[in-house]
């Protein structure tokens, strides 16, 4: 660890504080927990284990903001968003490099992809919250002549929970938007990859974000994130993460009646029809092993048409020999380490049982030993056995599946055949087949021959396991805030009138 003063860490030559930020000033916690670099498990900080006094104070200091906060007109809170997006931009080569030696992505995506994204995030929230700030007019639903006015009002404090595994760019696709309708925020990053919301703080409050509309807790899930979303001052819950941790996070909340957003795992396929660009197949294939497959919306089952299995394999297990693993700062590698040893066991010991129970590689199959540490080498395993845990439970490594399907219901079939519904891929080159097959593919978003094209309008979620609620554009704002209807009676509306409750209407 670079030396540096207590509360903050230099990393990459940058400096981070790495203590709380409640209402607008840093705090510190008796404790810390270690921060490690899963590039070479160097240790680049110790950083404020929050309690849940911590988390506390953080609500207290998100609840004093929130009346001025919420009154603020529109078009200010719009301004400060665009501020802020502004300074995420003047510092995206500092957050890139942070956010790679923090958590292994490669630099490249940061820099071209994910912290322009960020970025994005802000300044897309502060321009949708315009359009919907005079409230929508229903002349539609108007009976004889009422007219309903829809406004989305501020719901409160907001707890946002977030992953390593695109830290930055998950937790600001919750912030953002929370902030736009007018909530305050308390973040609580991930004790994995804690550091880049640290730096955000600060770009926020150099943007003129007033104190307390955004807090960062830092610490551990079971102890600040416990406490943070069990705090019934609470109105909103936003969790990005694990199943089972979303079942101890929506029992908490269930207590205090908090509405939750939940965004959790997946176990995407990516159907390959005999009529599919099998060079476009192959390519999209391979783009799953990105971020070494710690991505929750990977199309990780590839299901491919028996008639073009062979060739597409051939196409796809070219592409995907020719990808550089390797440290995630030099701008040639395609794909670095898992994130922790922890996570690296889970990864290997799916593989491994995959392999015991007769599965094998095709590519791949255990850890990268030319580079030691936490590099999984990219994998595709086939003939592992229907229902077996291989092609039902998330690893979220750099493995994929490989089956073929003869029949168009058995591709459906095959795709919907687990407990997830987060994401589909199909591949084909006729549009009435992309139209049909998509239609039965069970899943919050199908991309037809694309993979991760996102436009922050669309809707965004899963089925299943894989989550409760959409967010994108007006589906955000829905969440965040308490949408109300107000209904205004006509002009020269009298008490007497004919009531619709006595019509029975
Ligand atoms: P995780 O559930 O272990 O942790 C996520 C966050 O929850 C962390 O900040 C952690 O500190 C916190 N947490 C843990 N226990 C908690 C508790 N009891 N109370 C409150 N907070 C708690 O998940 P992870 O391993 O960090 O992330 C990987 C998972 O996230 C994968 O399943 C992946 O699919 C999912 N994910 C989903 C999306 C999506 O948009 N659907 C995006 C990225 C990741």
């Amino acid at each position: 660890m670079a030396a540096a003063e207590q509360g903050t860490a230099v990393v990459e030559g940058i400096q981070v504080d790495t203590r709380h930020w409640i209402g607008g000033r840093r705090v510190d916690s008796a404790g810390t927990f270690t921060d490690v670099s899963p590039i070479d498990g160097a240790e680049l900080a110790r950083v404020a284990r929050g309690t849940a006094a911590d988390a506390s104070a953080a609500v207290s200091a998100a609840q004093a903001a929130f009346p001025a906060w919420s009154r603020t007109p529109a078009a200010e809170r719009a301004a400060v968003l665009h501020a802020i997006a502004d300074g995420v931009e003047k510092r995206l080569e500092e957050l890139s490099k942070v956010e790679t030696r923090d958590n292994g992505s490669l630099i490249r995506s940061h820099r071209r992809g994910v912290m322009p994204r960020v970025a994005m995030n802000f300044r897309f929230f502060a321009d949708h919250l315009l359009r919907l700030a005079g409230g929508e007019v229903h002349p539609d639903f108007a009976t004889r002549g009422h007219r309903n006015h829809v406004s989305w009002d501020p719901a409160g404090v907001t707890a946002i929970v977030t992953p390593w595994n695109a830290p930055l760019m998950l937790a600001t696709w919750r912030i953002a938007p929370a902030l736009a309708a007018g909530n305050t925020v308390v973040a609580k990053p991930p004790e994995w990859a804690p550091l880049t919301a640290s730096l955000l703080a600060d770009i926020a409050a150099e943007a003129g974000l007033p104190d307390g509309v955004l807090n960062v807790v830092q610490g551990l899930g079971a102890e600040a994130g416990a406490a943070l979303v069990a705090d019934p001052r609470v109105r909103r819950v936003c969790f990005t993460g694990s199943v089972p941790t979303s079942l101890t996070i929506g029992a908490a909340a269930a207590a205090n009646t908090t509405p939750v957003s939940f965004e959790l795992g997946g176990k995407s396929a990516l159907v390959v029809l005999e009529d599919a660009d099998l060079d476009l197949a192959a390519e999209l294939a391979a783009e799953q092993f990105d971020n070494s497959g710690q991505v929750c919306l990977a199309a990780v089952r590839l299901l491919v048409h028996e008639r073009v299995a062979d060739e597409f394999l051939h196409r796809f297990l070219a592409r995907a020999a020719a990808i550089r693993q390797g440290d995630p700062r030099d701008e040639a590698t395609d794909i670095g380490p898992l994130i922790a040893q922890r996570h690296f066991e889970r990864v290997s010991g799916f593989v491994e049982r995959a392999i015991a129970e007769g599965a094998t590689a095709l590519l791949g199959g255990g850890p990268n030993t030319d580079l030691g540490g936490l590099y999984f080498r990219p994998t595709v395993l086939t003939g592992a056995n229907l229902g077996s845990e291989i092609l039902c439970e998330e690893v979220f490594g750099p493995v994929l599946t490989f089956q073929t399907f003869s029949t168009e219901a058995e591709a459906v079939a095959l795709a919907n055949g687990t407990d997830y519904g987060l994401a589909a891929t199909l591949v084909t080159g006729d549009p009435e087949r992309a139209d049909r097959v998509s239609a039965q593919l069970s899943a919050g978003t199908v991309w037809v021959n694309c993979f991760f094209v996102r436009d922050l309008s669309a809707p965004f979620g899963g089925n299943g396991r894989s989550g409760i609620g959409r967010e994108g554009g007006t589906w955000s704002f829905d969440f965040y805030c308490d949408v109300k209807n107000t209904c205004y009676a006509p002009r020269g509306w009298t008490a007497g009138a004919p009531r619709w409750v006595e019509e029975g209407l």
